[in-house]
């Protein structure tokens, strides 16, 4: 249950809250097609595209589709190759977003970091809802955040109608605890880098693009500044560029087992990253004698958990890589425990809905092999796709998913309407706009007013004020 909170609320958590609470949102940014969003609260996708790009990129689709058909007939011209690279950067970007979503699915620290956003918004819709229902209201240029009633002295109880949320000060400190050195990178990179980088490199797999880097579909450091950093660690620099990017991702995959606590030690992922680095060179022997042994015995037995079908496409060589690779995923999970504990993962309703269906389709998402079984058989790329399909169906669906995420991005809406900086959106007329008072007389049906006053009983020009 939610603990009783009166004005007790912690100053410093609440200016905390004012830096972060808009920021929700992690980039692919092109630099001139598509930006991509990946929004954590409802783990929801966007790739800005126009119907000019749909064009493309279906005439990019038809003619990869017909190449694959009949190698002959499909006849590249100098228009349709830039099609083609138009195509890739498309689904780099997408990629790139839905790999965020696999980060959310399959690992301990983005769960939690999930929960702790959406705990946020439950908690700043009871706060607005009850102020209210109290008879209160916001005023521009005096609030700009929802929270910002509970310690100016309006807003005098909060008993929540949410059950089962966390109080806002428990909430606000464990989302300080991840985000307190997000940006710090005192290392050579920071937190945040080592989420983007593992999002970049999965982005390259599923493209079916891992040496096509050079679409240059993110810019900023931030996509590939980790990835260097493990790059330099190498004294041998004889690994494939794939089996570089794979090893990159386990480190990663390792290193977002844990999560941070307390306040403390929150960045528990970038030291355990450069604490597998440092391994480098001896994991990079165990791949080596892996291989030979492989080679030597090739019907040794198989790990169980490796794709059979897409094993059964590989050559010898490329056979005993896989086996070898596999095999590496223990050792380096085994040194990684012995840093730090791996954290439990979210018990939480939602994720446990998301893991039981896909694992009644096979996938296992919180199975360590899953991921290297995802990207070197890139025939099963679609597993996240289909992931996000059945979440946007659910989306479709009124008794389901669909009134959550709808509610969260309508509380989404109500940040962006009281803060300054930023663009509400209103309704399918008047789309994004800045301005409050298009907003407060909108009357279309299932926009933003309509939202408000649906859940108010009270007209919105009488819930947001002006000064
Ligand atoms: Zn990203
Ligand atoms: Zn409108």
């Amino acid at each position: 249950m939610c603990s009783k909170v009166t004005n007790g609320i912690s100053s410093e958590l609440l200016d905390f809250y004012r830096g972060e609470v808009l920021n929700g949102i992690l980039y692919a940014q092109s630099d001139y097609d598509f930006k991509g969003a990946f929004f954590i609260e409802t783990l929801d996708i966007e790739v800005d595209t126009t119907d000019d790009d749909l064009e493309k990129i279906e005439r990019a689709i038809d003619f990869l589709y017909a190449r694959k058909i009949d190698k002959e007939k499909a006849v590249l011209s100098d228009d349709l190759q830039l099609c083609i690279e138009f195509y890739y950067k498309y689904m780099q970007s997408r990629n790139h977003e839905l790999a965020h979503l696999y980060q959310v699915i399959s690992l301990p620290y983005f769960q939690f970091y999930w929960f702790y956003r959406t705990e946020l918004i439950r908690l700043e819709a009871a706060v607005m809802l009850k102020h209210f229902e109290n008879g209160g209201n916001y005023i521009f240029g005096k609030h700009e955040y929802l929270l910002d009633i509970v310690d100016s002295g309006e807003f005098s109880e909060f008993s929540s109608s949410i059950n089962e949320c966390l109080s806002i000060n428990e909430c606000l400190s464990n989302l300080r605890a991840y985000l307190d050195d997000f940006h710090k990178s005192d290392k050579g990179f920071s937190l945040h880098d080592l989420i983007e980088g593992m999002a970049h490199v999965i982005s390259l797999f599923l493209s079916d693009t891992p040496d096509v880097d050079y679409l240059g579909i993110e810019v900023g450091e931030k996509y590939t500044v980790a990835f260097d950093y493990f790059n330099s660690k190498f004294s041998d620099a004889n690994l494939e560029l794939r089996w570089k990017q794979l090893l990159f991702l386990y480190y990663c995959y390792f290193s977002f087992q844990t999560y941070p606590n307390n306040g403390f030690e929150s960045n528990k992922p970038v030291d355990m990253f450069i604490f597998l680095c440092e391994k480098i060179d001896s994991h990079i022997e165990v791949l080596k004698n892996n291989k030979r042994k492989y080679s030597s015995k090739p019907g040794h037995d198989l790990n169980p958990a490796i794709d059979t079908e897409g094993l059964s496409h590989a050559n010898k060589e490329q056979r005993s890589s896989i086996l070898s690779f596999f095999d590496l995923i223990d050792v380096i999970e085994a040194e990684a425990r012995e840093k730090f504990e791996f954290s439990e993962s979210l018990d939480h309703p939602k994720i446990r809905s998301l893991l039981s269906w896909s694992e009644q389709g096979g996938i296992l998402w919180e199975n360590k092999y899953t991921l290297a079984n995802m990207l070197i058989f890139p025939s099963n790329y679609q597993w996240i796709e289909s992931l996000y399909e059945y979440l946007m169906r659910e989306k479709g669906d009124e008794n389901a998913h669909s009134n959550e995420v709808e509610f969260y991005n309508f509380i989404m809406q109500c940040r962006k309407l009281i803060n300054p900086m930023e663009d509400a959106y209103c309704c399918s007329v008047h789309h994004y706009t800045s301005k409050s008072s298009v907003i407060l007389n909108c009357a279309t049906r299932g926009g933003l007013s309509y939202f408000l006053k649906g859940l108010t009983e009270r007209n919105s020009i009488d819930l947001f004020l002006y000064e």
